[in-house]
């Protein structure tokens, strides 16, 4: 049998630039990663896919998948419902595949303690300010989900400690280029 691939986790508060960095990283081939690709039961936002960014589905359809024991994990964050599918990343790992999960700190905490080997990663921003400004900046949440997702940002912050390797996306290149060092290394 060869090598299983890694499990490699990525969290970080809402806004502080993991989907902008998960894209650039994805482009580092020598990392031989699959992005597991979540289910969630919030709207797509502008130019987001079906299928690319999220699966998205109705609340009974997430419920359903919770019933037949579909995911390694899922949570709620902010109102709405996120879930790993487990086959697919299961699937890859058996392939020798590293699999990129960008998940909240709940379900980084699950994914943990089922699989304490998994590489996790949080990302943080140069400051709280910033956070803010990226957050406002992408216009894509009402006043009222912002103050909220900045809530829980202070809260998620808090647990930075229970992660392997804290990168600071100061500059996206370079915040990618860390992490695809470390999963090199992994
Ligand atoms: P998340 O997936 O963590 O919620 P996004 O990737 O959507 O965050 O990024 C939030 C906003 O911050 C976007 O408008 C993005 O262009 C911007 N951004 C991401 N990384 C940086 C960075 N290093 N410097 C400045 N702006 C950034
Ligand atoms: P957003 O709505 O900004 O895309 O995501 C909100 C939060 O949910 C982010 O912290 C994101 O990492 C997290 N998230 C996305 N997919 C999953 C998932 O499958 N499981 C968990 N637990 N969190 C997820």
């Amino acid at each position: 049998m060869g090598n299983r691939g890694s499990l490699i986790i990525l969290s970080g508060p809402s806004g502080v630039g993991k989907g902008t960095v998960r894209q650039r990283l994805m482009e580092h081939r020598d990392t031989n990663l699959f992005y597991s690709v979540s289910m969630t039961t919030r709207s797509p936002r502008p130019g987001e896919e079906n299928g690319r960014e999220y699966y998205f589905v109705t609340p009974e359809q997430f419920q359903e998948n919770i019933d037949k024991g579909n995911f390694l994990e899922y949570a709620q964050y902010v109102a709405h419902s996120y879930g790993t599918p487990k086959d697919k990343v299961e699937e890859k790992l058996n392939q020798g595949i590293n699999v990129l999960l960008e998940i909240d700190v709940k379900g980084a905490m699950t994914v943990l303690r089922k699989c304490p080997d998994a590489i996790s990663i949080f990302l943080v921003p140069p400051s709280f300010e910033d956070l803010e400004k990226r957050i406002r900046g992408r216009s894509t949440e009402t006043e009222e989900v912002i103050a909220k997702r900045l809530e829980k940002a202070r809260s998620e912050l808090a647990l930075k400690d229970h992660y392997r390797h804290i990168v600071v996306n100061d500059d996206v290149d370079r915040a990618a280029s860390e992490i695809a060092a470390i999963i090199k290394a992994a």
